[in-house]
């Protein structure tokens, strides 16, 4: 469930019985945003011709070293780790890419065909501050093309299997913001005017901000303190210091972009922080009930990424977003998930040998493909009506005694209180057709 505020009686809850801070347990109330959006990304899947892939929840601290780089946020102050018995420094994993990586090289995926085009989804954990759509445990899906040649179609086409994931939600609103942050051969020198920019103004800038100019200086760009947002706007702009090959790029992506008619903001201080993007990033938000949430998805290209883990020059695009960063905006927007058809089928019994005769019953049906509800264990019809009620059922098939000697069952339909007797040869087919 998406978390509330702690009310004070909450605090009241024994430890025993509460969730560690940030994660959180998920109810059957929410059930019907999960499946939506789990379905919703299955089936884009699909459809864009994504396969499958899952890695383990731990994997060696290293490989988020490596490629998010130790100055990222989510290395140096998000990041669960643990020792094992034998001394290996494993870690929670607290995203998927760079899992996918090692799993593409360590297993030579690429033998396959390349691109290979891979979703994952699953629990992620980061040591973040829990606020509104923002948990310590949460699941991401993500959308990887990993291998073949570097072109800008497959970052237009990630883009635009999120953007219909969105539209499949039903949620409203959505931006998109795109930047290109180079490569090799152009961000370097960028950063180094960055850095000479910000040097020059080292007055106004907040103690974390002082820092990244030593440690991760694209991240100068994106800090929130009104004293460095106020410098952002005449920092020297990225997509001016493109080298040709970027900008050509950058131009593709757009020029995709344009031609299935999407529409997007560009946005020069987007850098998303991590060591491994190159060239292309993005990230989707909303603009309207629910947008303190942050950004829905975010991605990018990441061409360099196999080489920071020690294999070959890979290139690769992707995107995630997670299933309780969309679930408040969902809610916020009033999008409320279709429910599950259920079939609503109650039997119900009256007396101890009808409830023996119900329990073989309601195996039968479950087998001939019908789902049933029931209470067995309640002895009074009256209380199994009302347990029906709530189910909400449309029908109840009620055994008594006189119709276990008669091979019938009672057939009431719970809206308008009507019943009649129906003989059990013929059940199936006369609930089959009353479902219809
Ligand atoms: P990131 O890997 O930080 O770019 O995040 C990608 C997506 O993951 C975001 O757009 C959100 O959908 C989701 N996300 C990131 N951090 C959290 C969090 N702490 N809680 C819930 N969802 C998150």
């Amino acid at each position: 469930m998406v978390a509330k505020p702690k009310k004070k009686e909450d605090r009241e809850i024994p430890k025993t019985l509460q969730e560690p801070k940030g994660m959180h347990d998920v109810l059957p109330v929410d059930e019907g945003y999960w499946s939506r959006i789990e379905g919703a990304a299955r089936e884009l899947a699909d459809a864009y011709g994504f396969r499958r892939i899952d890695t383990p929840i731990l994997e060696f601290a290293e490989v988020f070293r490596k490629t998010e780089g130790e100055a990222s946020d989510v290395f140096a102050k998000e990041m669960y780790t643990l020792k094992t018995r034998g001394g290996d420094l494993l870690a929670l994993r607290p995203e998927h890419t760079p899992p996918v990586m090692r799993a593409y090289l360590g297993h030579s995926l690429g033998r396959l065909g390349q691109p290979q085009k891979l979703f994952s989804m699953g629990p992620v954990f980061r040591h973040d501050n829990p606020q509104f759509g923002r948990y310590r445990q949460f699941t991401q899906f993500d959308f990887d093309v990993i291998g073949g040649s570097n072109d800008p179609i497959y970052d237009a086409q990630v883009i635009l299997l999120f953007l219909r994931l969105f539209a499949m939600l039903k949620v409203k609103g959505v931006v998109l913001k795109l930047n290109s942050i180079g490569c090799r051969v152009c961000q370097p020198l960028y950063r180094r005017q960055l850095v000479a920019y910000y040097r020059n103004h080292e007055k106004k800038l907040c103690q974390n901000c002082i820092r990244r100019a030593k440690t991760n200086p694209l991240r100068l760009l994106d800090c929130k303190e009104p004293g460095c947002a106020e410098l952002r706007e005449h920092a020297p702009n990225m997509l001016d210091k493109l080298c040709a090959t970027c900008s050509t790029h950058f131009k593709g992506v757009l020029e995709y972009m344009d031609e299935l008619k999407v529409s997007y903001v560009l946005e020069n201080t987007l850098v998303r922080g991590l060591d491994y993007y190159s060239r292309t990033v993005f990230e989707i938000f909303t603009e309207g009930e629910g947008k303190e949430a942050g950004a829905l998805a975010g991605g990018g290209r990441y061409d360099y990424l196999a080489e920071f883990l020690g294999g070959h020059a890979t290139p690769g695009v992707g995107c995630a977003a997670s299933i309780e960063r969309i679930i408040p905006v969902m809610k916020a927007q009033g999008v409320v998930p279709p429910s599950k058809a259920r079939t609503a089928v109650f039997v119900a019994h009256a007396g101890d040998l009808a409830k023996r005769r119900s329990f073989r019953f309601v195996e039968e049906l479950r087998r001939a493909g019908i789902h049933i509800k029931e209470a067995l264990a309640k002895e009074s019809l009256k209380a199994q009506l009302k347990s029906a009620d709530r189910e909400e059922a449309h029908l109840a098939l009620i055994f008594g005694q006189k119709e276990i000697y008669e091979g019938t069952v009672i057939v009431r339909d719970l809206k308008s209180g009507l019943q009649e007797t129906v003989s059990l040869d013929r059940i199936v087919e006369e609930i089959k057709k009353r479902l219809r």
